[in-house]
């Protein structure tokens, strides 16, 4: 049947209920909750899905071990997007039959030496604080849960919930689930802005400059969600990107290195389980460069060393870098962004795998005119709108 006039590759109409912008993980999960609800639902992306951060991320899925201070309502967002994640994961699994690497064996902090001591204890004096399942262990309690760690560490923290998930296997998932639940997933397809009329989201053109009409817009293009015209002036602060490196090892034997997540101030190790384990990651501001750097590399590999000697005997995979999407004050952007049916979906920093279940309920909920779940409602957009201009745009 020859293509309906105006019709993009992958797409076969020209008009949805909901165009979403972008294929990672969160434009992905909400598109397929929004699907879910009975509507027509089209992604476009500009690469291939998970081309961004999501296809890079490490996969933790870490709200204790990742709270830090002054963040509080951060945390209890990550609280409740690390509660939805174990249906989240069946759900998943169950629509396509595949294996997301859901893995729930907690997390273990630990500090190199007595410097790396005094800073975890502040950190778990915090997390004692805000009630948050998380215990100290002498340098012997943390040797006997995981073996391969070096005999200087001195100390650590459990955090005996946190879990990891494989971030690639999450974004095929999403796919998958996607186009069984109908939705149209076009790749190598770029979006240039969104067109708003009368004050409501109404479609979105493309760069080829074709137009796909939409009764809603989700706006999730990570990084790089600030570079869309079109949106409102003032509705949307500044997305930034956060460059990200990351080295994938590979145990020879397939033998597991640790059994948990194990983080230090300065990196952490995620083992896959099936002899595959990821050491990340930098935090770096440098725009859109996405360059590999020897230095990065250098500093991960060191990190890791310090506390599991054994990396050494690891084959070196591949070394990859992402692009984080930062907000101005590093939070997620959820929410309407200046027009009836224009929801954003960004802004996720270091928690965007984490956060993905939540923020897709959210989205859908928004997409269909409803409130957002009561977690997410001060993540809005607007919070920027009351400050300062300067502030909103910074
Ligand atoms: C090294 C590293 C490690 C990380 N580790 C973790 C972790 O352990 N746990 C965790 O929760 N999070 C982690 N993160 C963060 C997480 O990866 C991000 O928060 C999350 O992937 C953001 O998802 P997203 O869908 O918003 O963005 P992305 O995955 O970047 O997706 C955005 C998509 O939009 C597309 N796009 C952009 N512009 C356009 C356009 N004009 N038209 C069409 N499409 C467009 C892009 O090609 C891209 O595919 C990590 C990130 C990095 C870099």
């Amino acid at each position: 049947m020859p293509a309906e006039e105006g019709v993009i590759d992958g797409l076969t109409r020209t008009s949805y209920d909901a165009v979403v912008v972008g294929a990672g993980a969160i434009g992905l999960a909400s598109a397929w909750r929004i699907a879910r609800g009975g509507a027509s639902v089209a992604v476009l992306e500009r690469d291939v899905a998970g081309a961004g951060a999501s296809g890079v991320a490490a996969g933790m899925l870490a709200p204790v071990t990742e709270a830090d201070f002054g963040e509080r309502a951060l945390l209890r967002l990550n609280l409740a997007g690390a509660a939805r994640w174990p249906a989240f994961a069946r759900e998943l699994e169950a629509a396509t039959g595949a294996t997301l690497g859901h893995r729930a064996r907690g997390a273990l902090v630990v500090a190199a030496d007595r410097d790396d001591a005094g800073e975890l204890r502040r950190l778990h004096a915090l997390q004692r604080e805000l009630g948050l399942d998380a215990g100290w262990l002498a340098p012997s309690e943390c040797r006997r849960l995981e073996p391969a760690l070096s005999p200087r560490v001195a100390g650590g923290i459990l955090a005996p919930h946190e879990a990891q998930v494989d971030p690639r296997a999450l974004v095929a998932a999403l796919v998958a689930a996607c186009r069984a639940a109908g939705v149209e997933v076009a790749e190598r397809c770029e979006v240039a802005g969104v067109e708003v009329a009368g004050g409501a989201a109404r479609g979105v053109r493309t760069a080829a400059a074709e137009r796909v009409a939409a009764g809603c817009v989700v706006l999730a293009a990570g990084a790089w969600t600030s570079r869309l015209d079109g949106v409102p002036p003032g509705a949307l602060p500044r997305v930034r990107p956060v460059k990200g490196q990351l080295i994938e090892l590979r145990a020879p034997g397939g033998e597991p290195l640790a059994s948990r997540l194990v983080r230090t101030p300065r990196c952490y190790v995620v083992d896959r389980g099936d002899g595959r384990v990821v050491v990340g990651a930098t935090m770096e501001e440098r725009g859109f460069d996405d360059a590999v750097t020897a230095g990065g590399v250098h500093r991960l590999l060191e990190a890791a060393w310090e506390v599991l000697p054994e990396v050494e005997e690891l084959e070196l995979g591949r070394a990859r870098a992402g692009l984080r999407p930062g907000s101005p004050d590093n939070a997620p952007l959820v929410g309407e962004a200046g027009a009836e049916r224009l929801v954003v979906a960004s802004g996720h920093h270091r928690n965007g795998i984490l956060l993905a279940p939540l923020t897709a309920d959210a989205v859908a909920a928004l997409a269909a005119g409803e409130p957002a779940p009561a977690e997410v409602a001060p993540f809005a957009p607007e919070r920027f709108a009351s400050r300062a201009p300067q502030e909103a745009l910074a």
